[in-house]
């Protein structure tokens, strides 16, 4: 558990790409920030769901995949050295002063436990936190990133393994396809003949199939064999006329059933929901409770497209509103990158 308390101007609520250009607005007005995400990385549903795909509405950016994107955020907001806190939610948040002006208005307090003291508090949540959509066998939880993943953070450990995939899409075939070289015998099991992936993952692992270098299954992991306290076997109920049984050694388990977004206790915030989304006033991007901010896919106004430019705009015009809340009383001017000293200088340019 960390004890300390982190004192800052912003908290950021999602690393997302929208998450990680709010950084960069706050900075150049001189807001410091720490960023939440319960990823283990930043990029948000870039580098979660699309991180090779290419992306080509980005001003000035004519084609970057979605890693390539979360890359160059992350490059440039480097001068503002914000901190990031990744694998945690944030579960707790409670207004500490009645002023919104100040900079200690919140407190709040991740699911790892790291607190914060903040002045403003920006929601770039997305569509919630992703969680990976668990396979619903009675009893295979017990072997939870033991021999039951349904991630791939360390390739090396599933080398010399008999590996069942379970899943079609784009993750399941990735990872079998990348996985196979090392493996001790490699499985894929869809639940259909036809899968959700680039067209030319699908003809590489058919095509290792016809090398005997992979099997594929049609069917649904039903059930499990364990022999001290260890996984052995799946068995899998195939889609064929009998819906046979068919039990495959599996020393590990990947399961790639797609990632369902929650919104956790966000939703207990007391601030005003739309269709699950969170309403913010247009010109500010403050939701219902004052100094609490909405950006990105998370919120809802009129004329709202989900789309990455839009959530740069509002992180800027979010920033600026800030500001302006933080000095009561005062203007805050438009300065350019270009000419202003002030910019430079908070860039580390000087
Ligand atoms: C396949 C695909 C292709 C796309 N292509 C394009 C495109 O070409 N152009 C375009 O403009 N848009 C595209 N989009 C949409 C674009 O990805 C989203 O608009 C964008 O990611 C929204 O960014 P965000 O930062 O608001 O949210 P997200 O990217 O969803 O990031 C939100 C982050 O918040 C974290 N989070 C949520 N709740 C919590 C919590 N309680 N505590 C801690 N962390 C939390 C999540 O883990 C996540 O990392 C595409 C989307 C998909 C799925």
């Amino acid at each position: 558990m960390n004890t300390q308390v982190h004192k800052t101007d912003v908290v950021i609520v999602g690393a997302g790409p929208v998450g990680l250009f709010q950084v960069f607005e706050l900075g150049l007005q001189g807001l410091s920030a720490h960023v939440v995400d319960a990823l283990p990385q930043a990029g948000g549903q870039c580098s979660e769901l699309y991180p090779d795909k290419p992306i080509y509405d980005i001003p000035a950016v004519v084609e970057c995949t979605g890693d390539e994107l979360t890359q160059k955020l992350l490059q440039q907001i480097k001068p503002f050295n914000a901190q990031f806190h990744f694998n945690q939610e944030v579960q707790v948040l409670e207004q500490r002063s009645g002023s919104a002006s100040e900079r200690a208005a919140f407190y709040l307090k991740t699911s790892a436990g790291t607190e914060f003291e903040c002045g403003a508090v920006i929601i770039a949540a997305g569509g919630g936190s992703f969680t990976p959509v668990k396979l619903r066998v009675d009893g295979i939880d017990a072997f939870l990133d033991q021999q039951l993943f349904y991630r791939v953070v360390d390739p090396g450990i599933h080398a010399d393994k008999n590996i069942v995939i379970l899943g079609g899409g784009d993750s399941a075939l990735d990872w079998a396809i990348a996985l196979q070289p090392t493996a001790r015998s490699i499985t894929l099991v869809n639940r259909t003949d036809r899968f959700r992936a680039a067209e030319a993952s699908v003809s590489k692992l058919r095509a290792l199939e016809e090398q005997g270098k992979a099997t594929i299954h049609m069917g649904v992991a039903s059930a499990f064999r364990e022999e001290a306290g260890r996984l052995r076997e799946i068995m899998v109920t195939l889609r064929d006329e009998a819906r046979s049984e068919l039990w495959l050694a599996a020393d590990h388990l990947l399961v790639f059933f797609g990632m369902s977004p929650k919104l956790g206790e966000i939703e207990n915030w007391g601030l005003e929901f739309e269709r699950r989304l969170i309403g913010v006033d247009q010109a500010t991007f403050q939701t219902s409770r004052p100094g609490i901010y909405a950006v990105g896919d998370i919120n809802i106004y009129p004329g709202k497209r989900k789309l990455i430019l839009s959530g740069f705009h509002e992180a800027a015009l979010a920033a600026y509103a800030i500001k302006e809340m933080f000095e009561p009383g005062k203007k805050v001017a438009v300065q350019y990158t270009t000419t202003s000293p002030k910019m430079h200088d908070r860039l580390g340019l000087t």
